[in-house]
């Protein structure tokens, strides 16, 4: 669809990737006026979002895409987790969390990013009412008490002005529009990469997943599509390019190596890619008219696979926000204002714990596991063992990585925003 200049919108968008494709489809119901900028031609080999990597769906994400519609056609192309199965290389300790003792069908569901981006940009092609801005980049926006401005550069040279009422940063972890707004992120470099693709195990996966530390760092087994397993394999700054380039046969020997045989030997590696590390936090989720989701608040290691997750439920409260105020608006503004300070600070203090857990978390995870420190190491062996021996605890933990803990906005329990 071919923008005017100087077009108004009520939701402007900077980001199509995962988290800011999911909140345009997300708000598609409330039958708002939503600009998305995206930098990358969505069917680009470079996009960046959506590529060979392969996301573990929590149970919650799994709600939002069910209350969207969607659910059909991702869980077509996924792949479910029935196990988590963790252990500490060379370590007598190991855990288990199963999806019959949470009763629930499945812990989560794995998809491969370009799958899910495919049903995603399909449903904004059927959608039709969100304007696609694509490729352009936000390159200068400025902030008023009544409404946002953001000037959109498009690849042909063309230039846009779209001025909104709210302004949602969802264009990752280095976000510039997060810098325009004036918000800090402190980052720090874990000084590793993860290493990514697939493999064919001798045994079938079974729907489990596997997450093994090991003295380089994590490494987790996903199962998916044919019996292959995904892995995504944790190694230091100055060993990837040494893995990226072994040949097959000598990337398969260490990979098993740190693996073992728990599902027999390993063949038929396919591409792999290498993503550099690193913690992000935002100092703030708001600013005049405009809010974080997503990485631009957030970037996690993923260890423990809940980055997507967590930032779908920055989606989801975002929403279940504009959607209160959308029911409470009045005559002369049926629409409410979703860019309303009330609102944004009721989203910044809705998210704030979920978000703070998850960071301690999964860097606690990664400090802990990476630690050559004894007693630590003797301290994590134990409590791995009484993780696996205490079902409370476990039931406890799973509800979080599930991301089932804490007040749910409406889309996290599976109910539509309207
Ligand atoms: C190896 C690996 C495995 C992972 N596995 C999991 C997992 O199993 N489960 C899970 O929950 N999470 C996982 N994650 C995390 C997850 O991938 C991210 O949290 C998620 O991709 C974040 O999506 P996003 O849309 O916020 O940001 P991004 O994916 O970074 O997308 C940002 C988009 O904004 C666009 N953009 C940038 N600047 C501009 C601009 N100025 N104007 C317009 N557009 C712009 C970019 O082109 C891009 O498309 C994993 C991450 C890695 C690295």
């Amino acid at each position: 669809m071919n923008v005017a200049a100087d077009k108004a919108y009520d939701v402007v968008i900077a980001g199509g990737g995962m988290i800011g494709t999911s909140l345009a489809l997300a708000l598609s119901p409330l039958g708002l006026r939503v600009a998305m900028v995206e930098a990358v031609e969505r069917k680009a080999s470079s996009q960046p979002s959506f590529d060979d990597r392969s996301t573990a769906l929590s149970r919650s994400t799994q709600r939002m895409f069910e209350a969207m519609g969607l659910w059909p056609d991702i869980v077509a192309a996924s792949t479910p987790i029935r196990r988590i199965h963790v252990s500490d290389k060379g370590r007598f300790g190991f855990s288990h969390i199963d999806a019959e003792e949470q009763n629930v069908e499945a812990l989560g569901y794995v998809v491969i990013n370009r799958i899910l981006g495919g049903v995603l940009h399909t449903a904004l092609d059927k959608a039709g009412s969100i304007d696609i801005l694509c490729p352009a980049r936000i390159s200068k926006i400025s902030l008023a008490p009544e409404h946002a401005t953001a000037i959109v550069d498009h690849a042909d040279g063309r230039t846009d002005t779209l001025r909104c009422r709210l302004l949602v940063a969802a264009d990752g972890a280095n976000s510039s529009v997060r810098n325009m707004m004036g918000i800090t992120a402190i980052q720090s470099r874990y000084r590793q990469h993860a290493v990514i693709g697939n493999l064919l195990p001798e045994k079938p996966p079974n729907n489990i997943a596997y997450e093994r530390f090991t003295d380089c760092g994590p490494l987790a087994l996903l199962p998916v599509a044919d019996n292959r397993a995904a892995f995504v394999w944790t190694v230091s700054e100055t060993d990837a390019s040494t893995v990226l380039e072994l040949d097959d046969d000598a990337f398969i020997a260490k990979l098993q190596a740190a693996f073992g045989h728990r599902l027999g030997e390993f063949s038929k590696v396919g591409t792999r890619a290498a993503y550099p590390l690193m913690l992000s936090k935002a100092v703030r989720l708001t600013a005049t008219r405009s809010v974080l989701v997503g990485n631009a608040a957030h970037g996690l290691h993923p260890v423990a696979a809940q980055g997507f997750n967590l930032g779908m439920r920055d989606v989801a409260a975002l929403c279940d926000c504009i959607a209160d105020n959308h029911a409470s608006g009045t005559v002369e503004s049926a629409i409410g204002d979703m860019g309303d300070s009330a609102l944004l600070e009721r989203y910044a203090t809705w998210r704030k714990s979920d978000q703070k857990k998850l960071v301690q978390f999964t860097d606690g995870l990664v400090r802990m596991f990476g630690s050559t420190n004894t007693p630590i190491r003797m301290l994590r062996n134990i409590g791995m063992l009484g993780f696996d021996l205490l079902p409370g605890v476990r039931s406890e933990f799973a509800r979080h990585t599930m991301g089932l803990a804490g007040r749910l906005p409406r889309l996290s329990r599976g109910v539509p925003l309207i």
